[in-house]
């Protein structure tokens, strides 16, 4: 099969050898997937993994193994949970396999990823995408989920000042999500262009740090990624407040935390959240611009040059086409 892959260096493979699907398990054949953070992380070998890269998908599956009563998933159109847990410890058996210690996760941990013809996953983690929504849209139910995530881990009242630090696919991502509960969200970054992209319902968007915003802010979400990003968050947020970490810098970084015992504030570290709450959301607001985030697509023989493109400052999200052509 046709495959993105990582061994040190990123190619396109023509000939990579097909995943099988075992017991429990189903083979899906790709459609469309998303370049992510974590994939470039991964090429300049922060992450350690090597095989097919790609975790964010839509495709369709393609045979399954099916266990004991499963329903016949071949033939339907789906999205994948990425993380596959052990099965037997605590965190799975509370339906937490995205903690699990012995965890998979697909194209970034021990298991081929989604940037080729067909990937593998267990039954339990697919998901049905209703017939009524594109594949463009299906492919961000991962990163859409992930923002997500925020809402199941910071109780809100609806009354709270927000701000979301960067303007990338995940920070407007979460300014969305937020402005779903919220109508006071600011969404501060260094790029008018993808700020412009970035409105929809009342979102107010800033070049700069605001004056008279330093202390004052209820929930700050960094998710810059940038090393200066958890600084500027603690900076921002008012006592007793609340910082939620989106972002994975990989370098190392130093930050002052005394404001964090002076001021009390909570820090909320937060990674990939449930795609049942990704996929009701995108039905919920259909009018959320989510194919304005889509900065260009291309097929996955030109894997080089759709990196290339998934790092220039101004790119939001960039897809691989893998569907089958005639
Ligand atoms: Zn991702
Ligand atoms: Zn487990």
């Amino acid at each position: 099969m046709r495959a993105i892959v990582y061994d040190g260096h990123l190619h396109y493979v023509g000939a990579y050898p097909d995943p099988k699907a075992t017991s429990g398990w189903a083979r899906i054949r790709v459609l469309k997937a998303g370049i992510c953070t974590t994939d470039i992380e991964i090429i300049r070998g922060y992450k350690g993994f090597k095989g097919v890269l790609g975790h964010e998908f839509v495709g369709v599956v393609d045979c399954h193994c099916p266990k004991g009563g499963d329903p016949d998933w071949t033939g339907k159109r789906v999205v994948g949970e990425i993380n596959v847990g052990c099965g037997v410890c605590e965190y799975c058996a509370h339906g937490l396999q995205r903690h699990c210690p012995q965890r998979k996760a697909l194209g970034i941990l021990d298991l081929d990823g989604c940037m080729a013809d067909y990937c593998v996953l267990p039954v339990s983690n697919l998901h049905l995408i209703p017939a009524s929504m594109p594949d463009n849209i299906a492919v961000f139910v991962e990163p859409l989920s992930a923002a997500l995530e925020i809402l199941e881990q910071v109780e809100l009242t609806g009354f709270e000042r927000a701000v979301v630090l960067g303007d990338g696919r995940l920070g407007i991502l979460c300014a969305w999500t937020l402005l779903t509960a919220l109508s006071d969200v600011t969404l501060i970054g260094h790029h008018r262009e993808k700020l412009e992209k970035a409105r929809w319902r009342g979102v107010k968007t800033q070049l700069e740090f605001p004056a008279g915003m330093e202390g004052n802010v209820d929930i700050v979400v960094e998710a810059a990624g940038s090393t200066r990003g958890l600084g500027d968050a603690v900076a921002l947020c008012r006592p007793r407040g609340t910082v939620v970490l989106k972002s994975t810098v990989a370098s190392e970084i130093s930050v002052d935390l005394s404001p964090v015992v002076v001021n009390e504030l909570t820090l909320v570290g937060s990674r990939c959240g449930r795609f049942e709450t990704g996929l009701r959301m995108l039905e919920s607001y259909p009018d959320m611009p989510i194919e304005r985030l889509i900065s260009a697509e291309y097929p996955i023989e030109e894997a080089s040059a759709a990196f290339e493109m998934a790092v220039q400052p101004d790119t939001l999200k960039v897809l691989i086409d893998i569907a089958e052509k005639g």
